[in-house]
C-alpha cells in the first residue's frame, strides 16, 4: 500500500447524477494525459454528492448511466497499473438518495426544517443508522478494490443544526437538558452545543475509519477541512495521513492563510484547487499562471498541490477531459517538480507566529450571536487580517497550537495574539517565560479579558505584560488614535485617525478599552472620544457613519512594556479589525499599517533574521535545512479586477538584509544555479534582487565558523 506523501496530485470530481440515460468515460485517453501531467497521485469518485456510486455498490445505489460498467473499479486498475497512489473519493453526507429512503436521516434546523448544502439534502452524522450504513459501504470499497486510502468530502454539521431525533436524543442524554434554541441563549450553554457538535463528528469519522481500517491495515486518509482550526478537531485531526484544504482564486492571501494554518499542525498538508475559474464545476478552464501562483503558496510551506479535473459525462465531448485542462494541469505540474527540491523537508525558520487556540475558538463560536452563526467567524477574520499586515510588510507569519508553546513556541522572535480572548494560566506562563528571555509579544484588544466560559474578567490576566490594567469599556463604538509618539512622525498623518471595527455595523459592539498605565510602561498614542455617540434613528449624528474626534482622553491607545529582556506592544482597541475593514470602500488603512510597521520594525525590532524590502505583491516564506536557508519570493499579482494572476516580471529592485546565526557563504537562485553578489550588513548579509516573476527561490547558504 503506498500511504506515502507525494507532491503531485490530481482529483477527478465527477458529481454525476443519477437521471442521465448514459455516461461515458474514455480510459485511454484519460490515462494517456495523466501520464502527460507527471502525476504521483489520483483522487476519484466511489459515491458523489448526488448519492450514487461509480461502482457496483451492494451496500447504496449504483449511478445507472454507466451501464453497467464499474469506472471505478477500470479506473482504480489502470492507476495502480500506472504506479498511481489511488485514493477514493468519498462523499460523506450528501444523498439524494438517502434523502427518499431515510428522510429522518436528515439535519434539520430548528424548527424541523432539512437543512441543505447548496442544493443537495444532507445527513446527520449523530444518527447510529446513518453510521453504520456509511461504515458498511467505505468497508465494502476497502474490501473490494486495491485503493490506498480515502478522501472524505462533506463530513460536516450545517452550521444551522442540527436539531434531529438523534441529536435530540444524544445532547438530552449528554448534558441533562435538551435541546432547544431557547436553552440555547448562555455562553456555556452554546459552548455545549459546539462541543456536541465536534463530538459527533470525530466519533463517526473514527468509527468509519476503524472499520475500514480493520479490514484493510495501512490506508492513507485525508478528509476536507483537516487541519482548520475552524472545525476544532485536532484529537480527529490526529488520525488524518494529510491536512487538506481548498484554495480558490482569488482568494490568494486566504489560500496562504490555510496552508500556514495546516502546517501548524506539523502533519503534511495538500491544497486542493479547482481547474476551473473559481470554483468546482465552472466547466471553463483557468490559466496556467493562477494554478502556478497557488501551488506556490502550498509548496513553499512544503504542502502539496491538488489539481482537479472533470470529464464531460455526455453530449458532443462525452468521456474526455478537455484538452486544455490538461494542457494547464501538465505545465503547472512540471513547473512544480523543478521547484520540488528545495520545498519538500524543509522547517520553517521561526520569525512571526501566532497561537491556535481551540478554547478561543470555540468562545468565539458560543458568543457569536444566536444558534446560526458561521463558522468562519471574528476569529479567523481577525487572525487574518493579522496575516494580510504581515504579508505586505513580508514578515513570514507561522502558526503553533496554544497546547505546543513550550516546544514550539520559544524560537519565534514576535508571538502576536491578536485578540485571543482567554489566555490559560499555563499559556500565560509561556508568554511570561518567553518575553522574560527576550521575546517580543503584541498583543491587541480584548486579549487575556475572559474566563474560559466567556465572562469578564476584572482585569487582564497578562496586564503585567501589557503594561496596563483594565479600566472600563469606552461608551462609544468609534475611536480615533491621536497624540501619536514622534516616533509615527512621517509615516502617518498628524491627525487623529479611526478606529472602527465596520464590520459590525453602524455602531458596533467592538468599542475600544480605556485602560490605566501601569508605571514604566511607554504610551505611544492616545485614544480620542468622538463627540457623541451616533443615534441614527433620532437624527443625531454627524456627517453620515462617523462622528468626529471631540476630547482627548489619559487612556492610551498603544503602549510599550518592557518585561524582563523582552518587550511587549498592546493596542486596547479592535486594532486588526479596523485595518482590514479600512473604510465604506473596504479597503484597508494605509496608516494604520503604517502604525503596525512602526510598532514591529522599530519599536519591537522584528524581524532580525530577515529583512525584506520588496513590493506588497511580492509574498515571502523562509525555510531552512542543514545547508541553510531558502527564501522564497512569490509573485501574486492580480490583473485587474480580475480572480487570475497576472504574468509578469515585477521589476524591483527588492532589498534583503539576512542576518542567520552562523556565517553566509553565499546566495545563489536555485533553479539556475546563478550566484547574486551580496554585500555585509550589520553581521549578517545584504543582496538585491532585481524582479520576480512567479516564484523565485534562493538559497542562502551557511558556511563554517561564527558570523564576522
Ligand atoms: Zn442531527
Amino acid at each position: 500500500m503506498d500511504n506515502r506523501f507525494h507532491m503531485r496530485q490530481l482529483f477527478c470530481d465527477w458529481h454525476m447524477p443519477n437521471f442521465l440515460p448514459g455516461i461515458a468515460f474514455d480510459l485511454d485517453d484519460y490515462f494517456g494525459n495523466i501520464a502527460r501531467t507527471g502525476a504521483e497521485c489520483l483522487i476519484f469518485h466511489a459515491k458523489n454528492a448526488h448519492g450514487n456510486c461509480l461502482y457496483p455498490t451492494k451496500v447504496g445505489v449504483v449511478n445507472r448511466g454507466m451501464g453497467g460498467r464499474d469506472i471505478f473499479g477500470e479506473v482504480c486498475d489502470r492507476a495502480k497499473r500506472m504506479g498511481l497512489q489511488f485514493i477514493a473519493y468519498y462523499n460523506v453526507i450528501l444523498s439524494f438518495e438517502l434523502a427518499r429512503t431515510h428522510p429522518e436521516w436528515q439535519q434539520v434546523d430548528q424548527h424541523g426544517n432539512r437543512l441543505l448544502f447548496v442544493h443537495y439534502p444532507s445527513m446527520c452524522m449523530s444518527n447510529d443508522e446513518f453510521i453504520l450504513h456509511v461504515s458498511n459501504q467505505m468497508e465494502e470499497i476497502a474490501r473490494g478494490y486495491d485503493i490506498d486510502g480515502f478522501f472524505l468530502d462533506l463530513q460536516y454539521f450545517d452550521h444551522r443544526g442540527c436539531y434531529c431525533g438523534s441529536c435530540q436524543r444524544k445532547f438530552k442524554a449528554r448534558y441533562g437538558y435538551s435541546l432547544s434554541p431557547a436553552n440555547l441563549v448562555t455562553p456555556h450553554a452554546r459552548l455545549d452545543f459546539v462541543d456536541f457538535k465536534i463530538l459527533m463528528r470525530e466519533q463517526s469519522m473514527r468509527a468509519w475509519q476503524v472499520r475500514c481500517e480493520h479490514a484493510k491495515p495501512g490506508l492513507l486518509w485525508m478528509w476536507n477541512h483537516a487541519g482548520d482550526p475552524r472545525f476544532a478537531a485536532r484529537n480527529l485531526d490526529r488520525h488524518a495521513t494529510l491536512m487538506s484544504g481548498e484554495a480558490h482564486p482569488p482568494e490568494y492571501l486566504t489560500a496562504d492563510l490555510r496552508a500556514g494554518l495546516m502546517q501548524a499542525t506539523s502533519a503534511p498538508f495538500v491544497l486542493m484547487m479547482p481547474e476551473s475559474q473559481g470554483s468546482w464545476g465552472d466547466w471553463t478552464v483557468t490559466t496556467a499562471p493562477t494554478l502556478k501562483g497557488l501551488s506556490a503558496l502550498a509548496i513553499a510551506r512544503g504542502g502539496a498541490l491538488n489539481v482537479n479535473h472533470v470529464p464531460y459525462p455526455c453530449g458532443d465531448y462525452a468521456g474526455k477531459v478537455a484538452r486544455p485542462v490538461w494542457d494547464v494541469t501538465a505545465e503547472t505540474l512540471a513547473w512544480v517538480k523543478e521547484r520540488e527540491p528545495w520545498c519538500t523537508g524543509k522547517q520553517p525558520v521561526p520569525i512571526c507566529a501566532c497561537p491556535i487556540s481551540e478554547t478561543n475558538i470555540k468562545l468565539f463560536q458560543a458568543l457569536g450571536g444566536v444558534p446560526g452563526t458561521p463558522y468562519w467567524d471574528d476569529h479567523l477574520a481577525t487572525i487574518a487580517s493579522l496575516h494580510q499586515l504581515l504579508s505586505e510588510l513580508h514578515i513570514p507569519l507561522g502558526f503553533f497550537y496554544e497546547e505546543d508553546a513550550p516546544s514550539r513556541m520559544h524560537d519565534y522572535e514576535l508571538v502576536v495574539l491578536p485578540n485571543l480572548l482567554h489566555v490559560s494560566d499555563a499559556f500565560a506562563h509561556e508568554l511570561r517565560t518567553f518575553v522574560e528571555q527576550g521575546g517580543r509579544l503584541l498583543a491587541t484588544y480584548q486579549t487575556s479579558l475572559l474566563d474560559p466560559a466567556g465572562n469578564r474578567l476584572p482585569n487582564f490576566s497578562l496586564a503585567d505584560l501589557f503594561g496596563v490594567d483594565f479600566h472600563a469599556e469606552s461608551p462609544y463604538s468609534v475611536s480615533y488614535l491621536d497624540r501619536l509618539d514622534p516616533c509615527f512622525r512621517g509615516a502617518v498623518p498628524d491627525m487623529p485617525l479611526l478606529i472602527k471595527d465596520f464590520d459590525r455595523g453602524e455602531n458596533p459592539s467592538n468599542h475600544a478599552l480605556y485602560c490605566a498605565l501601569r508605571p514604566g510602561a511607554r504610551p505611544l498614542g492616545y485614544l480620542s472620544d468622538p463627540v457623541i455617540e451616533s443615534d441614527f434613528e433620532s437624527e443625531r449624528f454627524i456627517y453620515h457613519d462617523h462622528c468626529p474626534p471631540g476630547r482627548c482622553t489619559e487612556y492610551p491607545a498603544i503602549v510599550v512594556n518592557s518585561y524582563g529582556r523582552g518587550r511587549v506592544a498592546f493596542l486596547p482597541v479592535p486594532f486588526l479589525r479596523a485595518f482590514q475593514s479600512g473604510s465604506l470602500s473596504r479597503g484597508r488603512s494605509p496608516f494604520l499599517k503604517e502604525v503596525f510597521r512602526v510598532l514591529v520594525e522599530d519599536q519591537l525590532e522584528v524581524p532580525r533574521r530577515i529583512r525584506v524590502r520588496a513590493p506588497a505583491s511580492v509574498k515571502i516564506m523562509v525555510t531552512q535545512d542543514a545547508e541553510g536557508w531558502l527564501l522564497h519570493l512569490i509573485h501574486i499579482q492580480q490583473e485587474s479586477d480580475s480572480m487570475y494572476l497576472d504574468d509578469f516580471e515585477r521589476i524591483g529592485p527588492m532589498e534583503i538584509r539576512a542576518n542567520p546565526d552562523w556565517p553566509v557563504r553565499s546566495v545563489t537562485e536555485c533553479l539556475s544555479g546563478k550566484p547574486l553578489s551580496m554585500g555585509k550588513d550589520q553581521g549578517g548579509i545584504r543582496f538585491t534582487i532585481p524582479s520576480v516573476r512567479d516564484h523565485l527561490i534562493l538559497r542562502i547558504e551557511k558556511g563554517v565558523g561564527t558570523p564576522s
